[in-house]
């Protein structure tokens, strides 16, 4: 198989999770977490972050958790929550029965707040959101202290509790983190960490009409989980002095170690919840799991193996400094692992009648094609060969370019595990001129694609039987974008849309084999790709397959300074 068992290649966390453990800090546990907000299906950028935090747990006898952050219920819903789990799974990674919520943890973190208050290090605050955002200053300016930073303590503790038990207004006002407001780190400058705000929450209901803010909850989420290595994305560093001041204010038992990682950007596409989301809401594709998105659901349909991912974020590695990943390198992953493990058949995507001149009408032969070149473990299959079959329209040309070694008037080919067969004439429709019809000759010496006079053909097509052959529907699939980086561009993002990033093909025709492929089944059709049984559309007797990838190696194409070590 793939090389998803090799050792992993050391990275700079992975050498801090092996110092400390040589140190035995942390009495030797190591405990991560994979920590999303329930706000949107999971991409391949969580990927990573999944691969990372539970490849960690697992490399150094640890545990992962999988933790909802999940402080947000105006944006939040169950069917992410159940999304995120079955995506989790789905890659291969088990929590146990270590899956938690921030929400699990409110009443906890109240008393964290209110323990703030009590210590002079937070307040009620009543500017409005306007006026917060004014005071708060500029990275070259500094802030303007509230006037209401300094209510004395028992004044914010009624208010806080006032605010919990439903008495103002959403937004009138917030608690804050009293720390600094003219601090260089714009997160320190008297940060919100409590909200009014009156939305149902997915687990907990009406219970609550105050929410945590994400930082303070974030932490200390993972403080009381005993997490060891908090790893996250680069753009928490500068949030890492705000939750350092939490938990050492907080004084709490464990202080995880914040470390951050450069997050995955992929070529010619977004990964970013928030944009994925407004694909889906307005309709630019036909859902979170279109076979275009780069989501976790996505790919999968589009039929990528959990092991082709995991062995893609094991390649791009972890580091300090943000790049972007060509989309070539996941596609070669995933064209590497199903080369091993998909079996061959034979489909044809744009079918042209063939007409084999000298083959008994009647007669139909069993031909054998084994599934895969190099493993006969994987067995073979019956393909019956008639005198009607169909080749690919591009595979005949009546008037062949150089180098074009397919069919043509005069030109003999072989036709995969079947015969040499040749072509003597051609029928056209009469009003367009395109032809419709191939008639050729097969000599009955060559079965199963092999003359036995030495005499060689250039090319090898692939067919299926007229008669014998399944219909099926076959979507092919472009970039999602036409730029390289739409996100970088300042126009909205939808104006890069490739228009041509899906093109569907109704009247395909497959070799009967296939009759019943499962869902999710998949497959290299020779000389067109490898394909996946369309998850959602395919049912008894309707095959809709998705073509994961092509066979083309593209990957000759990415540069070398792209190529992660
Ligand atoms: P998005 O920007 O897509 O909404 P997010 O960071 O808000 O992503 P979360 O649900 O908070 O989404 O993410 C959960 C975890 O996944 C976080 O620890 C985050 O750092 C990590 N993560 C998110 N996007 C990426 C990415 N592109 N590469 C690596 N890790 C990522
Ligand atoms: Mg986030």
């Amino acid at each position: 198989m793939t090389t998803t068992n090799s050792a992993p290649a050391p990275n700079f966390i992975r050498n801090i999770v092996a110092e400390d453990l040589k140190a035995n800090k942390n009495d030797g546990r190591v405990v991560t977490r994979f920590p999303p907000e329930p706000n949107g299906y999971l991409h391949i950028g969580h990927a990573k972050s999944i691969c990372l935090n539970f490849g960690i747990a697992a490399e150094y006898g640890g545990v992962c958790n999988l933790r909802f952050d999940d402080t947000n219920p105006s944006k939040e819903d169950v069917e992410y929550v159940e999304s995120i789990k079955s995506d989790v799974r789905w890659l291969g990674f088990d929590w146990g029965d270590r899956l938690f919520y921030t929400s699990d943890y409110f009443e906890k973190l109240y008393d964290y707040a209110v323990q703030l208050i009590k210590e002079g290090k937070a307040y009620v605050c009543d500017l409005s959101a306007q006026e917060i955002r004014e005071y708060r200053g500029t990275l070259t300016k500094p802030g303007k202290e509230s006037p209401y930073r300094t209510r004395s303590v028992e004044e914010n503790l009624d208010l806080f509790r006032r605010m919990r038990a439903g008495e103002f207004e959403d937004g009138s006002r917030v608690l804050r983190a009293k720390i600094d407001m003219s601090s260089p780190n714009m997160n320190m400058r008297d940060p919100t960490i409590y909200r009014i705000r009156r939305a149902e929450h997915h687990r907990t209901g009406n219970k609550w009409c105050i929410y945590p803010m994400y930082d303070f909850g974030h932490c200390l989420s993972d403080s009381i989980e005993g997490i060891t290595h908090s790893i996250c994305s680069l753009e928490f560093e500068d949030n890492r002095p705000l939750y350092d001041w939490f938990l050492d204010e907080l004084n709490v038992d464990c202080h995880p170690q914040q470390i951050e990682f450069a997050r995955l950007n992929l070529s010619y596409t977004v990964l970013s919840k928030r944009k994925l989301v407004q694909l889906v809401e307005q309709g630019y594709v036909a859902g979170w799991d279109d076979p275009r998105m780069p989501t976790i659901a996505g790919i999968r349909r589009r039929g990528y193996t959990p092991e082709s991912i995991r062995n893609f974020c094991e390649r791009i590695g972890v580091a300090k400094r943000d790049s972007v990943v060509d989309m070539a390198l996941l596609e070669y992953c995933v064209r590497e692992d199903l080369n091993e493990r998909a079996p061959r058949v034979m489909g044809v995507l744009r079918p042209l009648r063939v007409v084999i001149d000298n083959y008994p009408e009647d007669q139909v032969e069993e031909l054998d094609g084994p599934y895969h070149p190099e493993d006969p473990g994987m067995g073979s299959r019956k393909i019956p060969f008639s005198r009607v079959l169909y080749i690919e329209r591009d595979d005949f040309r009546e008037e062949p370019p150089r180098k074009f070694f397919r069919l043509a008037p005069g030109r003999e080919v072989r036709l995969r595990y079947a015969y040499y067969v040749k072509c003597v004439r051609v029928v056209k429709d009469e009003q367009t001129g395109e032809v419709v019809e191939v008639h050729c000759t097969y000599d009955p010496e060559t079965r199963g694609g092999w003359s036995t006079d030495g005499r060689k053909v250039r090319g090898t097509l692939h067919w299926v039987s007229s008669a014998h052959s399944l219909e099926a529907e076959v979507r092919l699939y472009d970039r999602l974008f036409q730029k390289a980086n739409p996100s970088g561009e300042k126009d909205d993002l939808t104006t890069y849309l490739n228009p041509n990033s899906l093109e569907t093909l109704t009247s395909c025709r497959v070799e009967p084999s296939l009759a019943g492929a499962a869902p999710g089944s998949r497959y290299q059709f020779e000389r067109l790709g490898y394909f996946c049984v369309d998850s959602s559309d395919s049912s008894d007797g309707v095959l809709v397959f998705n073509r994961t990838v092509t066979l083309r190696d593209s990957w000759a194409k990415i540069e070398k300074k792209e190529i992660p070590t």
